[in-house]
């Protein structure tokens, strides 16, 4: 996986000596599905230790992206219509924006531009972080950096007893204490933050309540025509790190609840994470099995006419609240960045 610094090289690379202008015709694809967490004012551009400041974007830079993707000749469509041109074999080039976790502002910032600018979106959601009590993780070990002057504590089999008083200690605390959670077992992953969380005082149940949309707003903005909601497992787990058994109960209560408490039916997947380590072929196939017409991955890729025969791994492109001038953005849909870094595979689906 190549580091955000790597990345930004590499597209400044691609724009500037023009190599993405020229691949583009040939290697723009038949579609671009974009993946979006939270949309808010000043979203991305913290200053200091704001390790998840990369999840966000700032409603201008949405507004930027839906004009980008339209100038570019892209339709901008529902997730329907872009799986029905797939199924269809149809180059008729289309953009969809999609929202994962179900977050508030999405609610209060991206709709009103989506509404503005007649742009269907998608929000893939977790029924737990919806009933408030799916422990968000990464936000939650990020507020326990941030509280305290020193880290000390295990995770895991592994103690760490870390200096975290300035911004640049934090930083390199947190590049420690991120893989170490990443690697845990998915449920021990989150018994872990939980008694990180007591001990400092933090309520991961509030702090989800805090951000992220119930039921009641979710069945109110899913009255919005332009809007489709699709599911983002129970608990958002990684699904390949799970036994197949709980992948599979992972990905069909999902659609179920969500079905249930919306009153309709879910065609839709996202997996949490959604990279290659994260959502494997074996996953691909359970959801299938759990009944989706489509699923995304965070695989990195513009969609192509090959990917019609793999509904349940599509690519998409991230938007980083790092990377949030345009350029950036308009040298990744080229296709020229995203086919190198899948080792010149148009369609990685392995
Ligand atoms: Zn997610």
């Amino acid at each position: 996986m190549a580091s955000p610094e790597l990345l930004r090289r590499l597209l400044d690379i691609l724009h500037y000596s023009g190599a993405s202008s020229i691949a583009r015709p040939l290697l723009r694809g038949t579609g671009i599905i974009f993946c979006l967490h939270h949309v808010l004012p000043g979203g991305g551009r913290e200053l200091g230790f704001a390790p998840n400041a990369k999840l966000e974007c700032e409603p201008e830079f949405l507004e930027g992206l839906i004009n980008l993707a339209r100038r570019r000749g892209y339709e901008t469509v529902s997730l329907a219509e872009a799986i029905a041109r797939l199924e269809q074999g149809s180059t008729n080039p289309f953009a969809v924006f999609t929202l994962d976790d179900g977050y508030r502002d999405n609610k209060k910032y991206a709709q009103p531009v989506f509404e503005r600018l007649n742009c269907p979106y998608t929000i893939f959601v977790a029924p737990r972080i919806a009933e408030g009590s799916s422990e968000l993780w990464w936000r939650l070990l990020e507020l326990v950096v941030a509280k305290v002057d020193r880290f000390t504590d295990a995770i895991g089999d592994k103690t760490f007893d870390l200096p975290c008083a300035t911004d640049e200690q934090k930083w390199a605390t947190w590049e420690r204490l991120l893989p170490a959670l990443e690697q845990q077992e998915q449920f021990e992953q989150r018994r872990i933050i939980r008694n990180l969380c007591a001990k400092h005082g933090i309520d991961p149940d509030a702090y989800c309540r805090s951000v992220a949309m119930s039921w009641d707003e979710l069945r109110e903005i899913n009255k919005d025509p332009l809007c489709t909601i699709g599911a983002h497992t129970l608990n958002h787990h990684a699904v390949a790190k799970l036994s197949a058994t709980d992948a599979k109960r992972e990905l069909e209560a999902s659609r179920l609840i969500i079905g249930r408490e919306l009153g309709e039916d879910i065609l839709f997947n996202a997996y949490p994470y959604g990279d290659e380590p994260n959502a494997k072929p074996r996953d691909f196939t359970l959801a299938g099995e759990a009944g989706y017409k489509a699923s995304l991955t965070t695989r990195k890729g513009v969609c192509y006419k090959g990917h019609g025969a793999h509904l349940q791994a599509l690519p998409r492109i991230m938007i980083s609240g790092r990377y949030q001038e345009l350029r950036y953005v308009d040298t990744l849909i080229s296709g020229l960045p995203t086919l190198l870094l899948n080792r010149l595979r148009k369609v990685n689906v392995a």
